[in-house]
Parts: C-alpha cells; sequence; structure tokens
C-alpha cells in the first residue's frame, strides 16, 4: 500500500491543551479505581444557575433552533454591550460586538484577521497554551511576555521595551490570568498602552475571569485613553455563569474590525447556537448574585490554599488576585524528591499520592533567567478536597516520596 500524503506543515504547529489531555488521565485512572482528587480542571465548581437553564428550555420550547446572525442574536449583542460599557466604563455599541462559540475562538478569529504571516505576536508566559499554539499556526512569530513571580506574576515594565517593538503586530494580554491568578496594575497597563501606541499595535485583552476578582480590581486597557479602537476585548460566559460546556463567548471592538471578524465566523461557523444565545441574554439580564457568592466562596478558597501550600517545605506561593489558580514554586520540593522538573513532580503526584495538578511546562515554555520550578492549582472545587488533596502532597513531599 503506497503511503498517504503528509498533512500540511502547519498541522504540527498546532499543540495540545493539557488540561484536557491531564482529565484523560484522571478519569482513566479513576475508572481503574484510583482515589484521585483533581486540581486540573479550570471550570467553576457550581452548576449554571437555574434562570439560564429554563431561558434556554423555554428557547427550545419556542423553537429557537435556526440559523441566527452571524455576528450574534441583536438583543444578545445589545445586552453584552450594555454589559461592557457598564464594566469597563466606556461606551460600547451593540455594531461592536461578535458573539461565538466561546471565548476561544476569539484568539484564532483575531490573529487570523490581524496578523501575517513572520509578524511578531506578543503573549504572556506563563499563559493560556493555545495563544502560542494558535500563533504559530497562522506562521506569526511568538515573542513570550514573562510574568514573574517576584512580582506577583505581573509583567516586568522594564523588560517590555525589548519585547515590543515596530515588529510587533499583535499584544496578546490575560488579566486575571491563567494560570498564575495575577491580575495587571493600572501602571502595567498603562506603560504597555503607551508601547502599543508607539508602535502601533493591536491589543487582545483576554478577560474571561474578568468577573472574577479576588483582591482589589482588575482594569481593561480598553478603557485607558486612545486604547478602546486597537483592542480588541474578549470575554464569554463560561467562567462567570458556570456555562463552559454551553459554548458561548463574546468579543467587543472597531466596528469595521467587527465587520472583518464577523466575516471569518460566517466561514467558520456560520452562526452561535441560537438557544444557547437567547440563555445568555438572560444570564446578563437576570439576576448576578450568584456571580458575588461564589467569588465570597473563591476568597474563602484561596486563603486556605495558599495558607496550606505555604505550609509545606519546599513550596511557597503567591496569593492569586483573580480567577481560581494557584501557581506555586514548587523548586524545594522538587531537590527534596530529587526532581528534576516539577513535569516529574506532577506526574509522581497523580500516581503516587492521587493528586492531579499541572507542571509550569503545559503554560510555556521557561523564560530566559527563569529557575524556579511551579505547578498549576485549580481551586474550583471545594474547602474539604482542597483540605485532603493539598494535605496528601504535603505527606508526600515531605515524607521524601513514599507513596501514599
Ligand atoms: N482564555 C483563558 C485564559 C481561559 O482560561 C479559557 C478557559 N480555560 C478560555 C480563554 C476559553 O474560554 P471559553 O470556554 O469561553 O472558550
Amino acid at each position: 500500500m503506497s503511503a498517504l500524503p503528509p498533512p500540511a506543515r502547519r498541522a504540527g504547529a498546532l499543540g495540545r491543551d493539557s488540561a484536557f489531555d491531564l482529565l484523560v488521565s484522571v478519569n482513566r485512572l479513576r475508572a481503574a479505581g484510583r482515589d484521585v482528587i483533581s486540581f486540573g480542571i479550570g471550570e467553576p465548581d457550581v452548576e449554571t444557575p437555574p434562570t439560564i437553564v429554563d431561558a434556554a428550555k423555554r428557547a427550545l420550547d419556542d423553537r429557537r433552533t435556526r440559523y441566527a446572525p452571524s455576528d450574534g442574536l441583536p438583543e444578545l449583542r445589545e445586552a453584552i454591550a450594555a454589559h461592557v460599557s457598564a464594566t469597563r466604563g466606556i461606551p460600547v455599541q451593540p455594531g461592536q460586538v461578535v458573539v461565538a462559540p466561546g471565548a476561544k475562538p476569539f484568539i484564532l478569529y483575531t490573529i487570523a484577521t490581524l496578523v501575517d504571516a513572520g509578524e511578531d505576536v506578543v503573549y504572556p508566559n506563563p499563559g493560556f497554551p493555545t495563544y502560542e499554539s494558535v500563533i504559530r499556526w497562522m506562521g506569526a512569530r511568538a515573542v513570550p511576555m514573562p510574568l514573574v513571580e517576584a512580582n506577583e506574576f505581573r509583567i516586568d515594565r522594564d523588560a517590555l521595551e525589548g519585547i515590543i517593538s515596530d515588529r510587533t503586530k499583535l499584544i496578546i494580554l490575560n488579566s486575571p490570568n491563567n494560570p498564575t491568578g495575577g491580575v495587571l496594575a493600572q501602571e502595567d497597563l498603562e506603560r504597555i498602552a503607551d508601547l502599543a501606541q508607539r508602535h502601533n499595535c493591536w491589543v487582545l485583552s483576554d478577560e474571561i475571569y474578568s468577573q472574577l476578582v479576588l483582591e482589589g480590581t482588575a482594569p481593561s486597557i480598553a478603557s485607558l485613553p486612545g486604547m478602546a479602537e486597537r483592542t480588541i476585548i474578549m470575554d464569554g460566559f463560561s467562567k462567570s455563569y458556570a456555562m463552559t460546556g454551553w459554548r458561548l463567548g463574546f468579543s467587543v471592538m472597531n466596528p469595521a474590525l467587527a465587520e472583518l471578524m464577523t466575516r471569518v465566523e460566517t466561514n467558520i461557523e456560520s452562526c452561535t447556537c441560537t438557544f444557547t444565545q437567547i440563555a445568555g441574554v438572560e444570564a446578563l439580564l437576570g439576576p448576578q448574585d450568584h456571580i458575588s457568592a461564589y467569588i465570597g466562596e473563591l476568597r474563602e478558597r484561596a486563603d486556605v490554599v495558599v495558607a496550606l501550600l505555604n505550609d509545606i517545605e519546599g513550596v511557597r506561593c503567591v496569593r492569586p488576585r483573580g480567577a481560581f489558580y494557584a501557581f506555586p514554586n514548587v523548586t524545594g520540593a522538587c531537590e527534596r524528591l530529587g526532581l528534576w522538573r516539577a513535569e516529574a513532580l506532577a506526574d509522581r503526584l497523580l500516581h503516587e499520592a492521587g493528586v492531579a495538578v499541572l507542571p509550569r511546562s503545559c503554560f510555556g515554555n521557561r523564560n530566559p533567567r527563569e529557575t524556579g520550578e511551579f505547578v498549576r492549582l485549580s481551586f474550583a472545587t471545594s474547602l474539604e478536597l482542597i483540605h485532603e488533596g493539598i494535605g496528601r502532597m504535603k505527606t508526600y513531599i515531605e515524607s521524601g516520596g513514599k507513596a501514599l
């Protein structure tokens, strides 16, 4: 039999989202009877509020089951425009809003629409792995912007000068950040905005955790003078409204760009699921108290997670300011166990202590001058499991790696 033709060269450029791979491993171990506590997956541990579910049911009963406009249902775009105007303090018209099945598609839509092969795209590192993956897929040059522990995982403002240049077409930001829980301060955003304007770059601001702020505020770069027109705000319903499986997200941008982005949507998706969009209208216009209740819980858990992790010899953890992730430095724990890298530690914790965490390498290659080892824990799980899981980590690490 003759060999099949090879896939396109660009197919190999796409990476994986390791959080999904870990989920498969955890499920396999559990199916084999192992007791595994997972701090792996980044999704809220609460159900979608019943008012939102009911709105979708009503929409189905009303047979809202046909195609919708590619850029979204007018009533949803209107609700999103009002929501973003209020939360970011900038005027937003419905014509600036594009709706998609999740926030994630906008990473591809934005890079495909704005960046040519060979141009630079700056992205946060450690960061959500899809950015680097899609930058490379589109043939652009991926330029990491380091987030450093010493600075509570904000950017190193002095280092930015060499990273953002006339070659830069697009700067990707993510605040609150996955995987570090860090939040960019107003002065960080001012510095980036200044460079973006000086070098004439676009900014994709991934604000998917904008409503899950645990300490202080998480300002949007789009609110800074002169920035709204060059910023694409990316947000959605997955995290704030516990709607990860519904697939509903949106972006806000200048109207001319919204038209170009809608063309991408027309050619790829046609439109976003119609009855899901109607549930989205209810999410934005209906009761919001479940969000503050959830934030209250996340704050309490963040306190516990940070205290428990800092109580393990060889582990230290910066307090997350947003999202539901802790990103402890585990260099000392690796040394104690004679391990070189956090990947080996995560592997041993999974198989010998029954605890699933994601190593730093799932969120990009280490930056020059980065020496520490890190893992990510998602604390979108109960306090009871947090105590049990981090307790197992402590016992395992402090015993020098005796299997539990
Ligand atoms: N951006 C970041 C930083 C995320 O963590 C996630 C979800 N893990 C997404 C985007 C994707 O969100 P959605 O489910 O709405 O596509």
